[in-house]
């Protein structure tokens, strides 16, 4: 199978998933956008999938991204940071990415608004740290919605919504009452703060379905999509 193929068919399988996912709950399809979440993948195929239809992709880290990014410089893809951002790289966060999914202190949404080279803003996704969990970075559930009202006001950036990475679970019932607490806390916020944050960022390989089940509008599929990370 060529390369083009493999990427067509790897295509075709999520947007099965997601088809099915999103109709077995009354959404439409359209609803949902597909990130393929790229980390460890080389850019040539990256580059078949964007061919085979493919048109976001998320980086978590920032050199690898940059250096994925002079590759893919003439192709049209929408480009997402879902790494753990660190304070002193917000600048070139800012002039190589159109959505930030990982903001959780107001500093570095500051700093990101500030170093925007672009007339448009950029979009950012509030991190909720959902579990309270220690090794994950991302606003509590309790600061997040004055964390939001402070974002929102800021200029040249959009507070357009959550990204969560809820821990594994056993059970899709389970999964599926973690990604209900982050839809009710964005509805809560906007209700509260009079917002209009429409995005959940929420879904992998392993738990789309369940995450489309409660409102995801963009899922993050590295495994997949793109098949094993190379060691
Ligand atoms: C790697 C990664 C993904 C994709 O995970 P898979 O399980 O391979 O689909 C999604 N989101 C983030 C933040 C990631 O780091």
């Amino acid at each position: 199978m060529s390369n083009l193929d493999y990427a067509a068919k790897q295509l075709n399988k999520i947007r099965n998933r997601i088809k099915d996912a999103t109709k077995a709950v009354g959404r439409d399809e359209s609803e949902v956008e597909l990130i393929g979440a790229s980390k460890m993948q080389n850019h040539q195929l990256v580059r078949d999938f964007v061919t085979g239809g493919l048109g976001a992709i998320g980086e978590n880290y920032l050199q690898e991204a940059i250096d994925k990014r002079q590759h893919l410089q003439d192709l049209t893809l929408d480009w997402h940071f879902i790494g753990h951002i660190q304070s002193n790289k917000t600048k070139l966060i800012a002039e190589n990415f159109d959505w930030v999914h990982g903001v959780d202190r107001l500093k570095v949404a500051r700093r990101i608004a500030e170093q925007n080279p672009r007339p448009e803003p950029i979009n950012l996704l509030m991190q909720i740290n959902l579990d309270n969990e220690a090794s994950k970075s991302g606003a509590s559930v309790t600061q997040a919605p004055q964390l939001c009202d402070q974002i929102s006001q800021l200029e040249n950036v959009q507070l357009r919504g959550f990204m969560v990475i809820p821990k594994p679970r056993e059970s899709s019932a389970e999964q599926a009452a973690a990604f209900a607490k982050a839809y009710q806390l964005l509805a809560q916020t906007n209700q509260k703060y009079g917002l209009t944050m429409d995005n959940l960022s929420m879904g992998m390989s392993n738990d789309l379905e369940a995450a489309i089940a409660q409102g995801s509008t963009m899922i993050r599929i590295g495994t997949d999509l793109f098949g094993a990370r190379p060691a």
